[in-house]
C-alpha cells in the first residue's frame, strides 16, 4: 500500500533526517512509528503527503510513486492529524470537520449526515457539538475534532503525529482506549507515530522503531516483546519482558474474560503470559485450563492491556 524505496531525506542544513529507509505499510494495518526526539519520525510522516521532499528514493502508494499523484488529490486521500490540532478558531465544530467534503463539494445534506456520523464515531454527541467553537471543548474533544476531521472524506490512508501526547495522562488513556475500538470499526491503514511504547504495543498491527534516522527492528508487538533485537529496542520494552514470565494462575482472574470467544487452544495455567502471548499470534483466542476444567478465554487485546497497565513505569523514552 505505502511503500518507502531506500528513501533518505536531507535537509537543507545538511542534516540526514531519514537515511535510507525501506519499508512496507500493508493495506488496512496499524503502523506505528516510534524512537526518540529527533530520530525522523515526523519527516518520515510528512514525506508520504509530500509536506517534505524527498531527497533520494521513492514512496510508492498502490504501487505508483507519490510524485505522480496529484498534489491535492493525494493530501485529500490522506488524513493527516496532528499533536496540537489546529482547528479553525472561528469556525464551528461541524465547519471544521466539513472542510475537506466541501472542497471536493459534495451535496450540504450529505456533509450534514457525515458529520453527525463522524460525531458519534469519536465519541462526541452531534446535538451538543456540532454548533460549538473549538474554545468551547477540552484539549481531548478537540483530539477527538482532529481525528472527525481527518476521516471527514473518507480517505485510505490516515497520518497521525503524536495525536495524544498533548493531553494529561487520563484523557490520553482514555483516547487511546476508544481509538481501539474506532480502528477496528474504520478498517483504515493508519500510520501513527508515538514516542510511548505502551501506546505502540495496544495500538499497533505492526511496529517500527527508528534511530538517528534509520530503522532498528519492525515486527508485531509480540516479536518486539519476546525477540527484541538489541539493546536498544530493550530499552524501550522497559520491564515489559519480565511480565511476561508471569505465570497464568497469578492474573487469570484479572485477565480471562468471561465472554464466549471461540478459541482453538488451550493452555493450561501454568503456563506464562509469554505463551499465552506466543499462541495468540495465530489464534484469536486461547483457553485457560487447570486440573478442575476450563478457568475462562483469554484474548490478545487482553494480554496487551494487562501488559500496558502493569508497565506504565518506564517505556518511554524522549
Ligand atoms: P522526530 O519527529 O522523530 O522527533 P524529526 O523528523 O522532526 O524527528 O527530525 C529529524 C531530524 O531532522 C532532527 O535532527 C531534526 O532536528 C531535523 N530537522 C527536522 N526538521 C528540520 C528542518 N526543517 N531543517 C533542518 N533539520 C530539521
Ligand atoms: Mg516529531
Amino acid at each position: 500500500m505505502i511503500t518507502f524505496q531506500d528513501v533518505t531525506k536531507t535537509y537543507e542544513d545538511g542534516t540526514v533526517a531519514v537515511n535510507n529507509v525501506t519499508l512496507d505499510i500493508h493495506e488496512g494495518e496499524f503502523f506505528v512509528l516510534i524512537g526518540p526526539s529527533g530520530c525522523g519520525k515526523t519527516t518520515t510522516l510528512k514525506m508520504i503527503n509530500r509536506l517534505h521532499t524527498i531527497s533520494n528514493g521513492d514512496i510508492l502508494i498502490d504501487g505508483k510513486s507519490i510524485s505522480e499523484h496529484n498534489i491535492h488529490e493525494l493530501r485529500w486521500n490522506i488524513g493527516y492529524v496532528l499533536q496540537q490540532i489546529a482547528l479553525f478558531p472561528h469556525m464551528t465544530i461541524e465547519e471544521n470537520i466539513a472542510i475537506v467534503p466541501e472542497l471536493k463539494s459534495w451535496k450540504k445534506a450529505d456533509i450534514t449526515k457525515r458529520v453527525d456520523e463522524l460525531l458519534e464515531l469519536v465519541g462526541l454527541e452531534p446535538d451538543t457539538y456540532r454548533k460549538r467553537k473549538p474554545s468551547e471543548l477540552s484539549g481531548g474533544q478537540q483530539q477527538r475534532v482532529g481525528v472527525a476531521r481527518a476521516l471527514a472524506a473518507n480517505p485510505p490512508i490516515i497520518l497521525m503525529d503524536e495525536p495524544f501526547s498533548a493531553l494529561d495522562p487520563l484523557s490520553r488513556e482514555q483516547l487511546q482506549q476508544d481509538f481501539l475500538k474506532l480502528k477496528e470499526k474504520i478498517r483504515k491503514t493508519i500510520v501513527f507515530v508515538t514516542h510511548d511504547m505502551n501506546e505502540a504495543l495496544i495500538l499497533g498491527d505492526r511496529i517500527c522503531l527508528m534511530k538517528d534516522g534509520e530503522i532498528v527492528q519492525v515486527g508485531t508487538p509480540e516479536e518486539f516483546l519476546n525477540k527484541p533485537k538489541n539493546d536498544f529496542v530493550k530499552s524501550f520494552i522497559g520491564n515489559k519482558q519480565s511480565i511476561l514470565l508471569i505465570k497464568l494462575e497469578e492474573i487469570v482472574s484479572e485477565v480471562v474474560s468471561e465472554q464466549e470467544v471461540e478459541s482453538g487452544v488451550a493452555l493450561d495455567q501454568e503456563a506464562t503470559l509469554g505463551d499465552a502471548l506466543e499462541l495468540l499470534q495465530h489464534h484469536d483466542a486461547v483457553t485457560i485450563t487447570s486440573v478442575n476444567g476450563t478457568l475462562g478465554v483469554l484474548t490478545r487485546q487482553k494480554v496487551l492491556q494487562y501488559i500496558y497497565k502493569h508497565s506504565q513505569e518506564g517505556g518511554t523514552i524522549t
